[in-house]
């Protein structure tokens, strides 16, 4: 605003016509002289990426899949419950880091989001919702912390108290463990972070995330500790998606619990029903074996989730929709993630 002529305090009044009375154009931003709105409106535009799909699921979830251009697409997801709404946001169309089970990994890397793409899902969720988004998680489509550079401003925006004022603690940086921007994250914007653990040891979990072979789980474990010294919550959520007779048996629970233990990172898990898709060549772990899993890590103190699958009837999981829309070719075009991290 000052480089453009303007008291600086025009900052706060146009982030909370933009993000808080979600304006889309500047002629409606009426406190501000129309010389300004005019000057605005030629260098800018207020406009979301265009919709191709807005599904409601019977469970209330809603789901609306973004064009990102080039036959790419991303999803965008809110889950509502009772005492709260949380919205789900994608930072990359595909993503290149490839883990096995993820369909958005199978389609490969397009391309990064903007920061005005990855805040313009929560403006278009709150114009769009009857109550606005409580929670953020970014466990969209992507790997939000190898889109850093462009993740930053639209996290600070989320906590500004002139845009969208969420505390730390309800914003979740979800990420399969990209060490040195952990640290950056921590550095810069330190919210919730959830990392995708999936596996106890080296071996597997380097299979089933192949960016475990750059950043093996010693590392990832202490990348954890340093989090958690900065961190708005005393824990780092860890997800670990269950996939039948893969990584979901009695044993693997107890040398998960010896990791954590050994290693000394406090922590929470959330255990995530894989999601099947044609051709991934993976099941869901079944209900007993869940429970099971479950029944041993809360048997050694840790608190448990397992995440409810919701809007099963819009598919509404991971990458699922986008991946009936975009381009196929591109998964020959897949980046290599131990070149590019
Ligand atoms: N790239 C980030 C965030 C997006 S994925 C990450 O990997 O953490 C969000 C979560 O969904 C991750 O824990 C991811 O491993 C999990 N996930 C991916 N594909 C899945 C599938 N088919 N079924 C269940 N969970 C899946
Ligand atoms: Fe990327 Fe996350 Fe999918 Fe792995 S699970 S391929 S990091 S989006």
């Amino acid at each position: 605003m000052v480089s453009r002529g303007e008291k600086p305090f025009r900052a706060r009044q146009l982030l909370q016509w933009l993000h808080q009375r979600q304006a889309t154009d500047f002629e409606s931003m009426t406190d501000l002289a129309k010389s300004f709105r005019s000057g605005l409106a030629t260098d800018a535009v207020i406009e979301g990426m265009p919709v191709l799909r807005d599904n409601l699921s019977s469970d209330g979830t809603r789901k609306w899949l973004l064009d990102a251009g080039q036959g790419n697409a991303i999803e965008t997801v809110f889950i509502p419950e009772d005492d709260r709404g949380t919205l789900c946001i994608s930072s990359q169309a595909g993503c290149a880091v490839d883990c096995r089970f993820c369909s958005t990994g199978r389609q490969g890397f397009a391309r990064n989001l903007r920061t005005s793409e990855i805040i313009g899902q929560l403006h278009m969720a709150n114009r769009a919702l009857p109550v606005p988004v409580t929670n953020v998680v970014l466990m969209g489509m992507g790997e939000p912390l190898l889109n850093f550079d462009q993740l930053l401003p639209a996290l600070e925006l989320m906590l500004n108290d002139h845009a969208y004022g969420l505390s730390r603690r309800r914003v979740t940086v979800s990420s399969s463990g990209v060490v040195p921007m952990m640290d950056r994250l921590s550095e810069a914007c330190p919210v919730a972070l959830a990392v995708s653990l999936h596996a106890p040891t080296d071996d597997l979990r380097s299979q089933l995330v192949p960016l475990n072979q750059k950043y093996p789980l010693s590392e990832l474990m202490a990348a954890c500790r340093r989090y958690l010294a900065h961190a708005p919550r005393d824990f780092i959520t860890f997800e670990y998606v269950m996939l039948r007779g893969v990584n979901d048996t009695p044993e693997m629970a107890w040398m998960l619990i010896d990791l954590v233990q050994r290693e000394s990172v406090s922590c929470k898990f959330n255990l995530i029903p894989f999601n099947p898709f044609p051709g991934s060549g993976y099941e869901r772990s079944t209900s007993t074996s869940i429970k099971t899993f479950a029944d041993i890590l809360s048997k050694a103190g840790h608190v448990v989730t397992i995440r409810r699958t919701r809007g099963d009837d819009i598919d509404a999981a991971c990458g699922q929709l986008a991946g009936q829309v975009q381009d196929r070719t591109r998964r020959s075009q897949r980046i290599e993630i131990h070149e590019r991290a």
